[in-house]
């Protein structure tokens, strides 16, 4: 699960992980009272106005309407309103939104912290992430901040430093005097940043996180150690033990058919394709795509419906694969172990039948306990269903439709 920046900047808080202070916006009124409290609490007058989306990129983004930046400055009190105003309520297209853009309901106000000093302020990259290869947590740090981290990794990967934790030990003083070491601090800086990731990683531990991205970490003019931005996603296996964390959840945030899908028990992921499908099991599911492919279609969507697929779930799944206007045909491959064909075969009729008016062709692979009673069933239902029981005819009919 994701949270929001301002979200995420206060748990980080909490397990003293410095960070840039601020307080979140739904108004441009709010907004202007936020930048008054927040100069009453840290001297500031320079203001960034930083729009919350559950997506990377806001600072090169832009907000349809108004043209504003999704991360502004603001150098007085009174530019606050008018700038936050611009972000509030519009639609904010970054490269990870892409061109239809997210909805932005909140702003975060924030002290701007590249002030001036004694040394100019510096941009770092740091995440922590479970590198799955290793089964142990992998810190990476970068000089090379503020950027697109992808870039960095195609055109100068030797410009990211990597330690791995093992898990079972923690994070060991040698190691995170080493990340500081390798973004070639020294003095204060390189004591704040050894803190800083000390602090990280515990908070990344304490919130069964499966990743942190803090793009950027910056050391301040006057040398501190600061988390300017934040992407936290949490494991959804450990929500039950963060019933706090659970809360912050945005649906607004997530695609529409996921929500939904996840309310029905469903494993689905929306994909770009135009063959929707329907399977059991994560497996068969994911040779299902490949088969797809191989037949020249390209899969419209990840759906498994479990072990236990029924009219309820069958329906369901079936709902939600037709709310995706590009889909041209619907595969549906069931192997009947512990559910039996004739089973599914009867709620894909049931199902069928309560939605109506199903316009793309389906086509339903049962192979397993009672599958010749399954086409049975199909075939004999009158429904524009073509059954097929190997899965080489399946694929020969997904062709046909998609061409
Ligand atoms: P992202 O674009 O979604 O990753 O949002 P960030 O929170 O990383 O902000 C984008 C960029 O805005 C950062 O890389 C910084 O360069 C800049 N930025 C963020 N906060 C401040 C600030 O307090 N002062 C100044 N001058 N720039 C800031
Ligand atoms: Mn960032």
């Amino acid at each position: 699960m994701n949270i929001h920046e301002y979200q995420a900047k206060e748990i980080l808080k909490g397990y003293g992980v410095t960070i840039q202070e601020g307080i979140v916006a739904e108004t441009p009124e709010a907004a202007h009272e936020a930048a008054k409290k927040l100069n009453a609490d840290t001297g500031t007058e320079w203001y960034v106005i930083k729009a919350q989306i559950h997506a990377g990129g806001r600072g090169k983004g832009k907000v349809k309407e108004t043209g504003s930046n999704g991360v502004v400055l603001a150098k007085s009190l009174a530019e606050v309103s008018e700038k936050a105003k611009n972000i509030l309520g519009g639609t904010l297209a970054t490269h990870q939104t892409g061109p239809e853009g997210k909805k932005v309901n909140k702003v975060l106000i924030a002290q701007d912290v590249y002030y001036p000093g004694e040394s100019e302020p510096k941009e770092y990259y740091m995440s922590i992430l479970l590198d799955r290869g290793t089964g142990w947590n992998v810190i990476m740090a970068s000089t090379e901040g503020g950027m697109d981290i992808e870039t960095v990794a195609d055109e100068s990967p030797d410009k990211i430093f990597k330690e791995w934790i093992d898990p079972k030990v923690g994070l060991q003083g040698f190691q995170a005097r080493k990340v500081a070491f390798a973004l070639g601090l020294e003095g204060e800086a390189f004591k704040h940043m050894v803190k800083f990731i000390f602090a990280l990683y515990k908070a990344y531990v304490g919130t069964d996180s499966s990743m942190f991205e803090i793009n950027p970490v910056l050391k301040t003019s006057d040398n501190k150690i600061l988390a300017v931005d934040s992407k936290v996603n949490i494991d959804d296996n450990a929500l039950y033990r963060h019933k706090d964390i659970a809360e912050l959840r945005d649906l607004s945030e997530e695609d529409p058919a996921e929500v939904e899908a996840s309310k029905a028990d469903l494993n689905y992921v929306k994909l770009d394709g135009n063959v929707g499908c329907m399977v059991n099991g994560a497996g068969l599911a994911m040779a299902t795509m490949d088969m797809i492919k191989l037949s020249g279609g390209e899969p419209a969507n990840f759906l498994d419906v479990g072990g236990g697929a029924n009219a309820v779930t069958v329906e369901a799944g079936f709902r939600i694969i037709l709310k995706d206007p590009n889909v041209k045909a619907i595969l549906i491959n069931i192997f009947g172990g512990i559910v039996r064909c004739d089973r599914v075969a009867s709620g894909v009729v049931e199902a069928y039948k309560n939605i109506g008016e199903i316009n793309v062709p389906i086509i339903v692979r049962l192979q397993g306990t009672n599958a010749e009673e399954g086409a049975k069933i199909i075939e004999e239902s009158g429904l524009k269903v073509t059954s097929a029981i190997v899965l080489k005819d399946a694929a020969e009919k997904v062709k046909e439709v998609v061409g």
